[in-house]
């Protein structure tokens, strides 16, 4: 199983992990509740995960214009 972290701004595929190597515990994910983790984690018919998380260029870009949020949906 592969975790994919895309960025829901800008759609990169900026990081992906083998799970053997990492838990939930250091993607940070277990810290999320069951809500923020439907919106966040989602699952490919091949067994991939998919986290959308904000990419660091996102971050810093809305970090210093935030009226460029949009919801993620
Ligand atoms: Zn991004």
């Amino acid at each position: 199983m592969t975790i994919r972290y895309i960025c829901p701004y800008c759609g990169t595929e900026y990081a992906k992990l083998n799970d053997s190597f990492v838990g939930e515990v250091s993607l940070g994910l277990a810290s999320l509740t069951d809500d923020e983790r439907k919106h966040i984690i989602s699952y490919e018919t091949n067994g991939d995960v998919i986290a959308k998380v904000t990419c660091q260029y996102c971050s810093e870009a809305i970090y210093r214009n935030p009226e460029l949020i949009h919801p993620l949906q």
